[in-house]
């Protein structure tokens, strides 16, 4: 017998925000993105939700619009500003699911940052 737990869901925005950009500019899909977090910054990996996590990408050409939809599907409050992509995750250790929206072109270092979030939660301080 399988219990059934409805795992506690977040949401991203923190790389994404136009608020928090020191640094800023346009991507290729019109939406803003920062250059101020390090893409070679090294963090610690011996805590994750799980070991073992389902990831549904979702890649489509209006970022902002699709992470305001999956946001308020999830009852947060949506995403007002512009966004690079955004990730819903749980912190369940099993039958963990994660949701990834990404644009039609990404980079290593949006993918790498939102699946992070998949596997350590909100870990932006
Ligand atoms: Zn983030």
């Amino acid at each position: 017998m399988a219990l059934l737990v409805n795992p506690k869901l977040a949401i991203c925005l923190s790389l994404l925000l136009i608020a928090q950009l020191s640094v800023a500019g346009s991507g290729k899909n019109g939406e803003i993105f920062t250059s101020s977090e390090n893409p070679h910054e090294e963090f610690n990996l011996t805590k994750l939700n799980s070991d073992k996590i389902q990831v549904t990408f979702v890649i489509v050409k209006d970022v902002r619009a699709v992470c305001d939809v999956e946001s308020k599907k999830r009852g947060f409050g949506g995403f007002k500003a512009s966004v690079e992509a955004c990730s819903f995750w749980d912190s369940a250790s099993i039958n963990n699911k994660c949701t990834v929206v990404l644009a039609t072109v990404a980079n290593y270092h949006t993918i790498g940052h939102e699946i992070r979030h998949c596997m350590q939660g909100n870990y932006h301080k």
